[in-house]
């Protein structure tokens, strides 16, 4: 089985940033790759954020000056041949476009070593959009992070039909030994499992409010107290943030996410009222 002690990940935005943060707190060395100084800026800023979250949240595992220790281990780079030069495994995490995705990976396809295990931590797209363009789709499959890596703490990994066991079982182990639980999924699935069981209940929710059925506060509290689950799913769409559920639904030709996303920005949207991040949206906080 091929060991992982080299990560590189490419785009330091939400979910980038926290990929790097969270190997290197694990004591991987960590390169993160952007486009230019500028983005680079911006992870340094990231970092020295998630290092207090992490400080502050006493995150598993942590002892005295550990979240500090993460940074030394996180090198930033906006050169992408150097980047990838030593990586036993790279984490693409740059914007949900195809041909954006696939230009990156033609190119990476060249610059790193044939032992390199290429990743994608797309949420839309299927590995096998992309594998063509790997120049290696034995060493590529799928790493999908929840956002808030921290507390929402697994990594879905999927492979496709190309991909080689033992590489499979190897991004697994680095999932592990990043501080991850390992979600091993057999078969190549739009959604991944959480998506696939979270998008139809928050579904279902919007569905039972915009028919007029239930308020929020009634629909989470029924979820809560019959399943034992902590939140209810309008708490959940507070957290995931309301622009995201509005670009979502805004998105889908279907009649019912469309009032949904009217609803949203009406109510919303307009109002500045984003979920949690912005202090209210269902709730206030
Ligand atoms: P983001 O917009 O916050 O960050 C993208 C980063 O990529 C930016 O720093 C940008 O400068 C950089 N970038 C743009 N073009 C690039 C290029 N050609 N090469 C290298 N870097 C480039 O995006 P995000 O929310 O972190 O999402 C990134 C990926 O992670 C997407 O595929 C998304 O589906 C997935 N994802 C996101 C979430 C989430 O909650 N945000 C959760 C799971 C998975």
């Amino acid at each position: 089985m091929p060991e992982i002690k080299t990560l590189t990940v490419l785009g330091t935005g939400v979910l980038g940033s926290q990929i790097a943060y969270q190997a290197a707190f694990h004591g991987f060395a960590v390169t993160a790759y952007d486009l230019d100084d500028e983005a680079l800026e911006k992870a340094r800023a990231r970092f020295a954020h998630l290092a207090g979250i992490y400080r502050a949240q006493k995150v598993a595992g942590v002892e005295e000056g550990q979240a500090e220790a993460a940074l030394a281990n996180l090198r930033l780079t906006a050169d992408l041949g150097t980047a990838v030069a030593n990586a036993d495994l790279v984490i693409e995490a740059v914007p949900e476009r195809i041909e954006l995705k696939r230009d990156l990976y033609r190119k990476i396809a060249d610059l790193a070593p044939a032992k390199t295990i290429f990743a994608t931590n797309s949420s839309t797209l299927l590995p096998s959009d992309l594998k063509d363009f790997t120049g290696r789709p034995d060493h590529f499959l799928a790493i999908h992070y929840a956002n808030n890596i921290w507390v929402q703490n697994i990594a879905e990994v999927m492979g496709t039909a190309e991909t080689d066991p033992a590489v499979f079982d190897a991004v697994v182990d680095f999932a592990r030994n990043s501080g991850l639980e390992p979600i091993e999924i057999k078969k190549e699935k739009a959604g991944y499992v959480l998506n696939s069981l979270l998008v139809p209940l928050l579904n279902a929710a919007a569905g039972l409010l915009l028919q007029g059925i239930a308020s929020p506060e009634t629909i989470d509290k029924t979820w809560r107290i019959a399943t034992g689950a902590p939140s209810g799913p309008f708490q959940i769409y507070d957290v995931v943030g309301l622009g995201t559920a509005y670009n979502i639904a805004a998105s889908s030709p279907d009649a019912g996410s469309q009032a949904f996303a009217k609803y949203l920005k009406d109510n919303y949207i307009d109002k500045g009222k984003l979920g949690i991040s912005t202090g209210e949206g269902f709730y206030t906080y």
